[in-house]
């Protein structure tokens, strides 16, 4: 028996609908899209020109050739940040994104700012909501980019898109969102939301893996990363792959018939997982915006639990922890980090990322088990004996929160 699979926001399975409309692009209709001279091609062509539209309806673009297909969200983020930064017609300016964004921006940032770019972070609060006040304060005239993600993959925190696109549009400065965990799970309008560039991922919405794309709105000029054949209006040249893009359309079809039923029951069995910790277990905190969040995210630290030790317990959940083990040592989200949640607390934080195939039984058992390991592994612990019988133990540190300082 496989374990419950409740992680899905590191990746979705793919749908079988998907799957049947990719087969065909893998097997018979193997055409290069770029080989118009024969039926092959002009077939692989209409597929994607297809799916080019499915994307494009999806978001909200007004013009399917504002789609650049990509090999996934990490290369649409690159594109779009590299793009910007690195086009002719610019000079070495300034960036301006969150801390707990994901590596494929707070990585590609901190490599501009050593070729000379100048980056800043938004303050945001203990729920990761970004200060759209200190947004506008740290507008700069040689400001190139605004980057800030639609929904945090971690936290789930919802991000304020349609102000910040509204800022963005007054200041003259283009917008970039990361939207990979927030489509399929909430309305994303590019026009409504004055968005310049947006990334996404199929594997992060029920489609294959290796496939993604970046909405580039008409007139945002972008230098290419990768050259050679002029692909992709000259953004991102390669040939296309004709199976994932179907794939990503059809992914994209499809989440947009399913979402307002899908989004509504998810987030009726998030607020029931929510609801079943925080009355059954003491020394919880919920990690994240408790509003403004992900239908389908919840993240919790047991304090006086090491997260580790929990999910090893609970392996017949699929879930995911606050730490990362690196080859090193063990080191803390960097996420809960930027939202000032202690390591200690950090260490015992459990990700639950629901999605199509959970039921309310998934969440029982998940509760159930918790609730069992997390009252065997306290009792083995010296300091949850301490906060029970009333002793002061904020010395050491738990449930502390040091303030944020970016
Ligand atoms: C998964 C993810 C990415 C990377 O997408 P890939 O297609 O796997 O490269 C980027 N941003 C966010 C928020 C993600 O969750």
């Amino acid at each position: 028996m496989k374990p419950i699979y409740m992680d899905h926001h590191a990746t979705t399975p793919l749908d079988p609908a998907v799957l049947q409309q990719i087969m065909p692009y893998l097997t018979n209709h193997f055409g290069n899209p770029s080989s118009t001279t024969h039926e092959y091609g002009r077939q692989a062509r209409r597929a994607v020109d297809r799916a080019r539209e499915q994307v494009a309806a999806f978001i909200g673009a007004q013009n399917s050739d504002e789609i650049v297909f990509t090999s996934g969200a990490t290369e649409a983020d690159n594109l779009a940040l590299k793009g910007i930064a690195l086009h002719p017609s610019r000079g070495k300016g300034h960036l301006l994104t969150l801390a707990t964004e994901h590596k494929a921006i707070l990585d590609t940032v901190e490599k501009l700012k050593k070729q000379g770019f100048s980056v800043d972070f938004i303050r945001i609060d203990r729920d990761g909501w970004m200060d759209l006040d200190h947004l506008q304060e740290l507008i700069r005239s040689d400001t190139l980019l605004i980057s800030v993600q639609a929904a945090n993959s971690e936290i789930g925190t919802l991000q304020p898109i349609a102000e910040i696109g509204k800022i963005a549009r007054e200041r003259g400065v283009p917008f970039h969102t990361d939207a990979v965990q927030a489509l399929g799970r909430v309305p994303i309008d590019v026009v409504r939301d004055s968005v310049d560039l947006l990334s996404i991922s199929a594997h992060k919405m029920y489609g294959p893996k290796g496939v993604g794309a970046l909405y580039v709105r008409k007139g945002v000029r972008l230098a290419s990363q990768i050259d050679g054949g002029g692909h992709e209006r000259g953004m991102r040249s390669g040939t296309l792959n004709v199976a994932g893009i179907v794939g990503l359309g059809a992914a994209c079809e499809m989440a947009a018939a399913e979402m307002p039923a899908e989004s509504e029951r998810l987030r009726i069995l998030r607020d029931y997982l929510i609801e079943r910790i925080e009355n059954e277990l003491d020394y919880t905190t919920l990690n994240g915006h408790r509003v403004e969040r992900l239908p389908n995210n919840a993240n919790f630290s047991f304090a006086f639990v090491e997260g580790e030790s929990l999910l090893l317990a609970c392996r017949d959940v699929a879930l995911s922890s606050g730490s990362a083990c690196t080859s090193a040592s063990l080191q803390s989200s960097y996420v809960l980090k930027a939202i000032g949640i202690a390591d200690s607390l950090a260490h015992c934080s459990i990700r639950f990322g629901l999605g199509k195939s959970n039921t309310r039984e998934h969440v029982d058992f998940v509760v159930d088990l918790l609730k069992k390991h997390v009252v065997r592994l306290r009792e083995m612990s010296p300091l949850y004996e301490m906060a029970k019988e009333g002793i002061d133990i904020d010395q050491f540190n738990w449930g502390e929160h040091s303030h944020d300082e970016h």
